[in-house]
């Protein structure tokens, strides 16, 4: 598979809001329980569709090019792959939740009734890309409104629309400089801001806006990773302890078990 940064597109202005991205994530992602509707991100699912005037938009991870979520992240679960997505491992999440508070676009979610909790968005469907295919949702979309390709060419095809159908675009494309540039870019008919979820985020990268400010205080910021990290360390060491007293647990009562099973026999 190509090396080259990849992205999403998505044109508010041709979607259909006919729900097929919806349905093709969830499936895709084994949230299978019949609920087709998704007006607001949850656990369960990575994106969602909603409504505004004549036109239907999308909601998913922007899978940013310096993402806020990865840089707080103290255990480094999140991760910007040069390929676009940002990848979340849950092996390595230790719960504080701190990617949920950081993102600038309100995108993770986390699962509360799950008794052992990760943290959810959308990963590009980086499993099905790896195997040659492309995003579900890009998949399901028979409009060409959510597009899949390199970075470089999603930006060119979105200017091109706007060149070619000047009164129907607003002349921007969302997420080409954004919070310094996201993978998943957007086109719409009105500026992005009069959907409600789109705060004016300027074009600096957040994360470093962030280490510039603890660069000032640079005993606080080691201190605090340090100590992140530390925990974090601790935190997995005591399940794997835990894990390996079970493991012990069982192979004494299967031993046990078979020492009776042979002192019958005798
Ligand atoms: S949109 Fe939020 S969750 Fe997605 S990569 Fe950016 S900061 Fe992370
Ligand atoms: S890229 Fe995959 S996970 Fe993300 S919204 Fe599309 S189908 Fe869902
Ligand atoms: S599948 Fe395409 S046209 Fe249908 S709602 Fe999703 S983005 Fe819009």
């Amino acid at each position: 598979m190509s090396k080259r940064p990849m992205a999403i597109l998505f044109d508010m202005t041709v979607c259909a809001g006919c729900n097929a991205c919806v349905e093709a994530c969830r499936e895709g992602h084994g949230f299978s329980d019949g609920k087709d509707e998704i007006h607001e991100l949850a656990a369960d699912a990575y994106c969602s569709l909603n409504e505004k005037e004549d036109y239907s938009y999308r909601n998913l991870c922007r899978h940013c090019i310096a993402p806020s979520c990865a840089s707080v992240c103290p255990v480094g679960a999140l991760e910007k792959r040069p390929e676009g997505p940002v990848s979340y491992d849950a092996g390595k999440c230790m719960g504080c939740r701190y990617c949920v508070t950081a993102c600038p676009f309100s995108i993770p979610r986390y699962e509360w009734d799950n008794p052992i909790p990760a943290v959810r968005k959308c990963d590009m469907c980086w499993d099905h890309v790896e195997q040659g295919g492309i995003p579900r949702c890009a998949e399901a979309c028979r409009y060409d409104a959510t597009l899949f390709g390199p970075r470089d060419e999603m930006l060119a095809e979105a200017w091109s629309r706007i060149e070619e159908d000047p009164d129907e675009y607003y002349a921007h494309v969302y997420g080409e400089h954004e919070v310094g540039g996201t993978s998943v870019l957007f086109l719409t008919p009105f500026p992005l801001e009069e959907l409600g979820f789109q705060k004016r985020l300027g074009n600096e990268s957040l994360p470093r806006l962030t280490w510039d400010v603890l660069d000032k205080i640079p005993g606080f910021a080691v201190t605090a990773a340090a100590g992140l990290m530390a925990l974090g360390w601790i935190i997995r060491r005591r399940d794997e302890v835990g894990e390996l007293e079970a493991r012990i647990r069982t192979d004494r009562v299967t031993a046990n078990s078979k020492e009776v099973r042979h002192d019958d026999r005798r």
